[in-house]
C-alpha cells in the first residue's frame, strides 16, 4: 500500500507517515456512510445545531495543539493558524448552530394567481457529499464544507491533501471526541488517486476546493454520473488602488494582499493597478515595507512570512520568474529563492509587456506580485477584467461610492473596498468565484443552501379547495373561450382589464356548470 509522509515544509523533517487509504476499501466505506447518514438525517436541525457548539468547545479545549499542527504541517506563522484558520472556524459553528435551524425550516412561497393553493420549500440532505480539500488552509477550508454538510444532516467522506494528512486526521479527531456519530464523518487519506476513486463511488455532491485543471478533471469525472458539484478554484486577483487613495493604507493592504500566507492564499493579491499619478511613491513605499518583513519557520512566532508548503509550487515560482525575467521584467525587489530552498523572497514585478508574461496572466500562488500603471478607470476595469479568472478584487481609495461604481463592474465573485482576501473568513457572507475561478458558493446562508436539496411541496389551502383543475381534461369550447378571455388580464391597462371580467366570468360559469369541476 502507498505510504504518505507528512513532512514540515520549513526544514522537510517528517512529522508522520500514514497508510494511505486503500481503494478497494471505498465500497464499504460508503455502505458505511450511508448507514450513518440514514441516523443523522433523522435529527432535528436543532440537534444537529447544539453538536455544533459541543464542536467549538472541544476545538477550543485543544486550541493550543491544533495551533502548532497547522504551523508545523503548513508552514504557515502561528498567529496566521489563529486568525485565519480557527477564529473562522469557531465564527461558522457559532453563525450555523445559531442560524441553521431557522435557515432549514420549511419556508412558504406566496403565490399570486393559485391562492387556493400553498406552495413551500422543504429542504432535505443530499446523502454522502465528498469534500477533496487543498493544503493552504488545511483547517478552515475543509471544516468549513464540514460543518455546513453536518448541520444539513448529510454524510461527508473528506479527503484532506496529501501535504496536510495530520491536520485533516485532527479535524475527525475533534469531530468524533465533541460526540458526532460513527462514520458520518470519514476522512480517506491519498493523493489525486484517492480523490478520483472516491467520485467513481458517485457521492451525491463534490465539493471540490483547489487548482483550476484538477477541477477540470473532476467535472469530466463528475459529468460521467452527472454528480452535480461545487467548485472553489484559483484566482489571479486584482487591487486597484484609485489616486485618491493614502499611500501608506494602499501598500499595507497591497502587502498584507500578496504576502499573507506567503501569496498561497486563492484570493491572493496578485495583480496591482496603481494610477500612474502615485506609481512611483506606491512602489518605493512598498519595497521600503516588504523589506521590514521577517521570513522563517513558523517554530519562530515573530515571522511574518512562513515557508512554501508545495515543492511543485516552487517549479511554478521557478519558471513564472525565470520567464518574466528573459522578457526584461524589472523585480524591483525579490525573485530569489532562499539558500535551502525552502522559501522565496517576496517579489514584486513590474513590466512594459506585462501582459505577455505568464506571471501576470497564470495563477502563481506565491509570495509574489505584479504592478501596472493605468491612466482611466475604464482602463483598471477591463484590465482586470481581461483574467480568465474571477475570484476576487479589490479597490483602495477614499471615495467609497466612486470604489462602489468600480465595483459593480468586476467580474468576479467578491470585491472589497479598502479591505483584502479576508472575507473568504467571514461567516455571514458568501465565497466563490466566476468564470475558471469555479462556480458554487460557502459559507453564509447560500453556503448552506448547496449542501441541501430543495423540495417543493404544493397543497390545497384547505379541503374546501379539493376540486378539478379548470385546466385538466377534457377540453372544451367554454374552456378554451374562457381561458382566451383570461389572457386580457395580463394587460397593463386596468381599464382593459376590467373589461374583460364580465365575459370571462360568464364563459367560465358556463364551463364549469357543464364540466361539473367544481
Ligand atoms: P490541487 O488541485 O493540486 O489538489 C486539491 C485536492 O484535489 C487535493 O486533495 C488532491 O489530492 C486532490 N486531487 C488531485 N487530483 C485529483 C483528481 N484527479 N480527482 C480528485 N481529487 C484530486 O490543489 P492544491 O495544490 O492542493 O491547492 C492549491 C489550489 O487551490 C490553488 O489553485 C488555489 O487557488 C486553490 N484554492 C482555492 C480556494 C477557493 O476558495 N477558491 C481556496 C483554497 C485553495
Amino acid at each position: 500500500m502507498p505510504k504518505l509522509i507528512s513532512r514540515n515544509p520549513a526544514n522537510a523533517e517528517i512529522i508522520r507517515e500514514f497508510e494511505t487509504t486503500p481503494l478497494e476499501d471505498l465500497p464499504k466505506i460508503f455502505d458505511r456512510a450511508r448507514t450513518a447518514q440514514m441516523t443523522w438525517r433523522a435529527q432535528t436541525t436543532q440537534v444537529r445545531a447544539e453538536y455544533l457548539i459541543q464542536l467549538r468547545e472541544t476545538i477550543l479545549n485543544h486550541a493550543d495543539e491544533i495551533i502548532y499542527l497547522i504551523a508545523q504541517e503548513n508552514g504557515k506563522p502561528r498567529y496566521e493558524a489563529i486568525a485565519n484558520e480557527m477564529i473562522p472556524t469557531l465564527d461558522l459553528l457559532t453563525y450555523y448552530s445559531k442560524r441553521s435551524p431557522k435557515l432549514l425550516r420549511d419556508r412558504p412561497i406566496p403565490l399570486t394567481l393559485m391562492k387556493h393553493r400553498k406552495s413551500y420549500l422543504n429542504y432535505w440532505p443530499i446523502g454522502i457529499v465528498a469534500i477533496i480539500s487543498p493544503w493552504n488552509y488545511p483547517f478552515f477550508f475543509p471544516f468549513s464544507q464540514i460543518i455546513a454538510a453536518i448541520v444539513t444532516g448529510n454524510a461527508i467522506l473528506f479527503k484532506p491533501s496529501e501535504l496536510t494528512p495530520c491536520i485533516g486526521l485532527k479535524i475527525q479527531e475533534l469531530c468524533n471526541e465533541a460526540g458526532l456519530p460513527p462514520n458520518v464523518l470519514q476522512t480517506l487519506l491519498g493523493d489525486g488517486a484517492v480523490g478520483a476513486a472516491i467520485i467513481k463511488q458517485k457521492p451525491g455532491k463534490i465539493f471540490f476546493t483547489g487548482s483550476v485543471s484538477t477541477g477540470k478533471k473532476i467535472m469530466a469525472a463528475s459529468a460521467q454520473h452527472l454528480i452535480p458539484l461545487n467548485l472553489e478554484l484559483g484566482g489571479k486577483d486584482a487591487m486597484i488602488v484609485l489616486p485618491d487613495a493614502s499611500l501608506d493604507y494602499a501598500t499595507s493592504a497591497a502587502l498584507w494582499g500578496a504576502f499573507s500566507n506567503s501569496g498561497q492564499v486563492c484570493a491572493s493579491t496578485e495583480r496591482i493597478f496603481v494610477h500612474e499619478r502615485i506609481m512611483g511613491p506606491f512602489l518605493t513605499q512598498l519595497k521600503e515595507k516588504i523589506e521590514i518583513l521577517r521570513q522563517g519557520p513558523s517554530s519562530r512566532p515573530e515571522n511574518d512570512l512562513g515557508s512554501i508548503t508545495s515543492e511543485n509550487q516552487k517549479t511554478i515560482y521557478s519558471r513564472q520568474i525565470n520567464e518574466a525575467k528573459a522578457k526584461g521584467a524589472e523585480f524591483i525587489t525579490g525573485g530569489e529563492f532562499s539558500s535551502n530552498k525552502r522559501f522565496l523572497k517576496p517579489t514584486i514585478i513590474t513590466c512594459q509587456q506585462m501582459e505577455e508574461l505568464e506571471i501576470y496572466n497564470e495563477e502563481t500562488f506565491g509570495p509574489v506580485v505584479t504592478v501596472s500603471s493605468y491612466q482611466s478607470y475604464s482602463e483598471a476595469i477591463e484590465k482586470t477584467n481581461q483574467s480568465k479568472y474571477g475570484l476576487n478584487a479589490s479597490i483602495i481609495t477614499n471615495n467609497i461610492s466612486l470604489g462602489e461604481k468600480i465595483a459593480k463592474q468586476l467580474e468576479v465573485g467578491t470585491v472589497t473596498i479598502n479591505e483584502v482576501v479576508y472575507t473568504a473568513g467571514l461567516a455571514e457572507t458568501p465565497w466563490g468565484g466566476v468564470k475558471e475561478s469555479g462556480f458554487g458558493k460557502t459559507h453564509s446562508e447560500i453556503g448552506l443552501y448547496e449542501f441541501v436539496n430543495i423540495r417543493h411541496i404544493h397543497k390545497p389551502r384547505s379541503r374546501i379547495f379539493i376540486f378539478k383543475s379548470p385546466w385538466w381534461f377534457p377540453y372544451t369550447h367554454f374552456q378554451y373561450i374562457s381561458f382566451r378571455q383570461f389572457l386580457e388580464f395580463y394587460r397593463e391597462n386596468w381599464i382593459n382589464k376590467i373589461r374583460a371580467i364580465p365575459d370571462f366570468l360568464w364563459n367560465f360559469i358556463k364551463f364549469i356548470k357543464e364540466e361539473k369541476r367544481l
